[in-house]
């Protein structure tokens, strides 16, 4: 193949120039990056290797080199990995093969640049971030297990467009050539303690040696032994390792510190910021393994789509089998990244044989016992971390509700909501709701809806306020799903207060009785209003949670409340229409005036249009829309008309 220019392409154009500025005041990161994809590299071939022995025999010690030369102003990061052929360099380096790169670069736009460089720090750059300090690079490469006229040269200087050529690679694996800008700052770069220290804090968790050539001037000794002062001194070069080499996770808990932890985070996860928390662990007994998981801070872009590719990698006795290990988490944890090293699978595991494999069960749940853990202890001993995790990933949480049946009261006690009794904003744990309620309530109560501004005026909620019982609000759509799935906490019930009737304990057995008694006495009107509004109402009763508004709409104990119909509207989702029970306030003047005329006339025309207004005031009332807002709007005028005449 002859040598191709090509452009890239637009968003990682624009991209890369964030990237450059954006990451500006931290040029150390070039080098931890660099090792990083080195490194995984090295993972890739040697899983790779456990079923093709060529690989080794081709080259059986891995190695990543780096080589610093200050004369021809390059750094050349060398490694013995998977490498890549042509269709790869020019998917993983000619673009930014992420997923989510437009929605990232539309949110950049979207939030005027102003959290540039926490954003980029959570998509990741990658290799991108050569360009900080080189105004060209090149990528010279090969492929495990291919000829040596497959190599590619990859070079680029990182404005607009790159070259690509099919070369001569005697190899295998990858030779990223840095030619290092002119700036001032970078000089240091070739410097042996400056490489140093970074190889130390960034990467000294790589399991492979990351070596560089040292070299050592001394002057020669004579037969005694003593260094002969006039003569001139002898250089020697000595490859020497910079990193420690040991997984991180096979080290004791108390002699990690926590700078090494982040770094390592940032390895696996490609985040930039560090986590919001780590749990570091190891199961032993009837089978073992060890585990890093991490939760991050900030969620991915993602994260619904669930196209992150730096979930949970899995290992089997250190060695790196695959990445986003899904087997290893269930959905609702899939924020989550690290990595488990098992003892006791087989090295040639499969990611078909994962899905069933007894063992992964049990080391997923383990996991997730210790996720779920780990989030009761914040929730209790930082709340504010607590909020931000929950603010973050607490929707996905909420579908291991469904999903999670053996888990769902450890994760029930993790939800938070607001309530009629929180400012907005505030959030309350269920167990906080329970401690709070008066002796004589025993069910706890939500209602749900599109906002807090939408249900916190709610007619439904006037006897609660008035009792002084607290209604948790739940507003998220997937709150729906909770809510049902939510039928008790603490052996106390759950309950819609826009479903069925309303019983409290205090209720007494006169009352009752007065209430049926009333049913039958204007059984004839009650019936007269519904008759008018057959079509979409099954039922009009006199209503036990009014004391201010004249109507409201419930649903039956089981059935759908609006809320749930709005949501599965807005996803073009068909169902069967469900009536619903209209419920008059009977101390209301309004209500009493219609069942008056109801009383005297089933069939007087104003009874129609007074009911039919009463409908569309309580559709409103819970956010739903009006089936003819110009009626209604007719309707009112009119009423309007004859008020002000
Ligand atoms: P990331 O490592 O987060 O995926 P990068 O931009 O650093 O993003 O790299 C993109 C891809 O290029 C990697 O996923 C990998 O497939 C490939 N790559 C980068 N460096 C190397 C390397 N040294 N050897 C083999 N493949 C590499």
């Amino acid at each position: 193949m002859s040598k191709k220019t090509k452009k890239f392409r637009t968003e990682v154009n624009e991209l890369l120039n964030l990237v450059i500025s954006s990451l500006y005041s931290n040029k150390d990161i070039f080098l931890r990056e660099l090792l990083s994809n080195s490194s995984d590299a090295c993972d890739k071939a040697r899983f790779e290797s456990l079923s093709d022995k060529s690989i080794l025999e081709d080259d059986p010690d891995w190695k990543i080199k780096i080589i610093a030369d200050k004369e021809n102003k390059t750094i050349k990061i060398i490694d013995n990995g998977i490498g890549m052929n042509l269709e790869e360099v020019e998917a993983n380096i000619g673009t930014i093969a992420k997923s989510g790169t437009k929605a990232f670069m539309s949110k950049i736009k979207e939030g005027g640049n102003k959290d540039v460089p926490e954003m980029i720090g959570q998509f990741g750059v990658g290799f991108y971030s050569s360009f900080i300090v080189a105004d060209s690079v090149d990528v010279y490469t090969r492929k495990a297990g291919t000829d040596k006229s497959e190599g590619v040269l990859w070079t680029s200087k990182g404005t607009g467009s790159y070259t690509v050529e099919e070369v001569e690679k005697e190899n295998r694996g990858t030779e990223i050539t840095l030619h290092i800008n002119d700036e001032e700052e970078t000089a240091q770069y070739f410097e042996e303690w400056k490489i140093r220290k970074i190889v130390k804090m960034y990467s000294d968790y790589i399991e492979y040696p990351v070596t560089m050539d040292v070299s050592h001037s001394e002057k020669p000794k004579d037969d005694e032994g003593k260094v002969i002062e006039d003569a001139e001194a002898v250089v020697t070069i000595e490859e020497q390792i910079l990193n420690s080499q040991k997984a991180l996770w096979t080290r004791s808990k108390s002699d990690i510190k926590e700078d090494e932890y982040k770094e390592f985070y940032k390895h696996i996860s490609g985040d930039y910021n560090a986590p919001l928390e780590t749990i570091h662990f190891k199961v032993e007994g009837g089978f073992e393994f060890s585990s890093i998981i991490f939760i991050p801070e900030k969620a991915p872009f993602d994260l619904f789509m669930q196209q992150d590719k730096k979930g949970v990698h899995l290992y089997v006795k250190r060695v790196f089998i695959m990445d986003d290990c899904k087997a290893l988490v269930p959905d609702y944890l899939r924020f989550v990244k690290g990595l488990v090293d098992s003892a006791d699978l087989p090295l040639n595991v499969s990611r078909e044989i994962l899905q069933e494999d007894a063992l992964i069960q049990k080391i997923q749940s383990n996991l997730v016992k210790k996720v779920l853990g780990s989030l009761k202890t914040m929730k209790k001993k930082d709340s504010e971390k607590y909020l931000t995790f929950y603010g973050e990933f607490g929707k996905v949480l909420k579908e291991g509700m469904h999903s999670d049946f053996a888990n769902k009261d450890k994760i029930q006690d993790l939800l938070l909501f607001e309530a009629s009794s929180t400012e907005a904003g505030k959030l309350v744990s269920l167990q906080e709701y329970v401690e709070k309620m008066p002796e004589e309530q025993t069910e706890i109560y939500y209602i749900s809806g599109q906002s807090r501004a939408a249900i916190e005026n709610s007619p439904h909620l006037e006897i609660f306020k008035k009792k002084g019982f607290d209604v948790l609000f739940f507003t998220d759509p997937i709150d729906e799903w909770v809510a049902q799935g939510m039928t008790e906490y603490g052996g106390k019930p759950v309950k819609s207060i826009v479903k069925g009737d309303v019983k409290f304990d205090d209720d007494k057995a006169e009352d009752e009785e007065a209430v049926k008694k009333e049913a039958e006495e204007f059984k004839a009107p009650l019936e007269a209003i519904q008759k008018v509004l057959d079509e979409d109402i099954k039922e009009v009763r006199f209503s036990k949670r009014l004391t201010d508004s004249p109507c409201c709409l419930v649903a039956d104990e089981n059935a759908m409340g609006g809320n749930m119909e709005r949501i599965m509207q807005s996803m073009n989702q068909e169902m069967p229409k469900q009536k619903r029970i209209l419920e008059l306030n009977k101390d209301h003047g309004i209500i009493q005036k219609i069942i008056e005329i109801a009383g005297k006339d089933t069939a007087a025309p104003e009874l129609k249009e007074y009911t039919e207004i009463l409908y569309d005031q309580a559709l409103l009332m819970e956010g739903s829309p009006l089936p003819d807002p110009v009626s209604f709007a007719q309707k009112v005028t009119k009423l309007m008309a004859t008020s002000l005449a």
